[in-house]
Order: structure tokens, then sequence, then C-alpha cells
């Protein structure tokens, strides 16, 4: 089982919960319809990872979230994460109503850094991504379509969560393609208080 870290310890999520579509401006840079209720999707374990690598010939994109780590049902903690996306194969998948998995849940898809526990208000969290120096993304949980608790009431209704399970809260406008040699850097914001820089090189 992969594993992620959280304040010197080691959690093995069984499951990583993906919202999709959760803010307005990436909606629109995809030509995707507004949702009306959350777009939930699934990483199994296995597509956890620390490291950015590239997948053959297939396109990969980069999506920066806010990451949440879950424990008795509710927020604990808060990384950065990269939801890793094969675009051109999502497209193909999506045009034809087919499942997502081939795009969204391979090996390596699951980036996480670090988790810091937090038990604040969710309204102050923003991210960033910076791809080689310059600033990519930017958002955060006030810009959300659906917000913390409303995602969270949405997913308990069909699926439990177990504690370490980690929830990825879609990413916001910016998103682009990796290409080899990559520097990327993420971090997440309390208000103006700096809670984590994690940085990744691409293989
Ligand atoms: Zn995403």
């Amino acid at each position: 089982m992969n594993s992620i870290q959280c304040e010197g310890e080691i959690l093995q999520p069984s499951k990583v919960v993906c919202v999709g579509q959760n803010y307005v401006a990436h909606i629109e840079e995809l030509n995707s319809a507004m949702p009306d209720q959350p777009v939930i999707f699934i990483k199994p374990n296995s597509a956890i990872s620390d490291q950015i690598q590239l997948q053959g010939g297939d396109e990969v994109h980069y999506e920066g979230e806010i990451s949440f780590i879950i424990k008795d049902s509710q927020i604990s903690a808060v990384g950065f994460g990269l939801d890793l996306t094969k675009r051109t194969v999502q497209s193909k998948l999506k045009n034809k109503g087919l499942p997502w998995e081939r795009s969204k849940a391979f090996d390596g898809s699951a980036i996480f850094s670090e988790f810091r526990a937090f038990d604040g208000n969710n309204d102050d969290l923003t991210l960033e991504l910076h791809l080689n120096g310059e600033l990519k993304q930017q958002g955060g949980c006030q810009l959300m379509l659906f917000k913390p608790d409303v995602f969270l009431a949405s997913i308990k209704s069909f699926l439990t969560l177990e504690d370490g399970d980690v929830i990825m809260t879609g990413t916001p406008a910016g998103v682009g393609q990796i290409t080899s040699g990559d520097e990327f850097v993420g971090k997440i914001f309390d208000k103006d208080k700096l809670l984590i820089e994690k940085k990744w090189l691409v293989k």
C-alpha cells in the first residue's frame, strides 16, 4: 500500500476521493457544463505517489488542488495535491460517456506533499502552483462552486470515508501540460500564513 505523511505520521489511505469541476474558471477553460451537484470520482491507493513521472507518450496535465485528510469523518489535515490527468485520453472518454479511470486513476496520478494538521476556517485556505518560477494556478475554498461542508456531505451520502482517506477539492484555472525537466512548487496558505511548500522536479 502507498502512504502519505502527516505531522510525522505515516498513513495509508484506502482511497482518494476527488471533486471535479469545482472552480468556475476551470470549468470554462475545459468547456464543461456547470454541474448541479458535486462531480465525484476516485483514485485508488495505487495512484498515490510523491514524485511526478511522465507517462510514456501520453500528454499529462497538472491540476493543483487543496487536499484534505479525513479523520472521524471530518477534515483533520491539509496538504498540496496534484491530480495528474491524461487530458487527451480524458476528452475521448468524456465524449463517449465512458468512465475516466484510464485518464485519472493511473499509477502516479495522485501526488501529495506532506500534510499539516488543520482545524481552522476552510474559507481561509488558498493554494498557489508555480511552474518553472511562474505562478500558474491560484485559488481557494472561497472560489469553490461547492464548499467543503457541501461536498463532504455529498460524498458521505454514498461513500464511507475511512480514517486517512484523502479528498482532492478540485483545481482552479491555469492547468497545463507537464514536460520533462519542469520544476513545480506547490504552496498552501492559511490567510497570509504559509502552511505548506513542496517542490517537485519532473524526471
Ligand atoms: Zn482535479
